[in-house]
C-alpha cells in the first residue's frame, strides 16, 4: 500500500533505525540526517517517514507531509546557520535520483552555482 515501509528501501531502514545515520532533526512525520557523501559543508537529507518513491508522488498522496518536509528543510538550514541554501529533489534516474524514497537535499555552507548543470 502507498506509504507503507518497503523492505528493500534504504531510507525506510534509516527511519526504522535498522541502518545508522547521523540524525540532526526528527518530527512525527520526518527525519533529517547528514548525507553520507556530502557535496557541500551542509548537506542534509530530509525524508518523510512514510515511503513514496519521489517528491511528486509524496505531494500527490500526502500533501501535508510534503509540506512538513519543506518546513523541516528550512529548519535544518537555520540550525546549520546557512542563510543561503538550496533545496533539491532529484526526480528520476536521469536527474541523479539513486534512492527511490522521497527526499530533499539541503545544501549550503558554500557558494552554489546557478544553473547547476
Ligand atoms: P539521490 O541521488 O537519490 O537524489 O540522493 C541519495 C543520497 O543519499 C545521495 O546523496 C547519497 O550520498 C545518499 N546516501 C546513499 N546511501 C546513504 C546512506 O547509507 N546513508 C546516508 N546518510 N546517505 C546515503
Ligand atoms: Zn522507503
Amino acid at each position: 500500500m502507498a506509504g507503507e515501509p518497503q523492505a528493500d528501501c534504504l531510507f525506510c531502514k534509516i527511519v526504522a533505525g535498522d541502518v545508522p545515520a547521523t540524525v540532526v532533526r526528527e518530527t512525527d512525520t520526518t527525519v533529517a540526517f547528514r548525507d553520507i557523501n556530502p557535496q557541500a559543508p551542509t548537506h542534509i537529507l530530509v525524508i518523510p517517514k512514510v515511503h513514496h518513491p519521489d517528491a511528486a508522488s509524496l505531494a500527490a498522496a500526502e500533501p501535508q507531509i510534503a509540506a512538513d518536509v519543506l518546513k523541516e528543510a528550512a529548519e535544518v538550514a537555520a540550525q546549520e546557520q546557512a542563510t543561503s541554501y538550496r533545496i533539491v529533489f532529484n526526480t528520476g534516474s536521469g536527474a541523479g535520483q539513486t534512492v527511490f524514497h522521497a527526499h530533499a537535499h539541503v545544501l549550503g555552507g558554500r557558494g552554489l552555482q546557478w544553473p547547476p548543470g
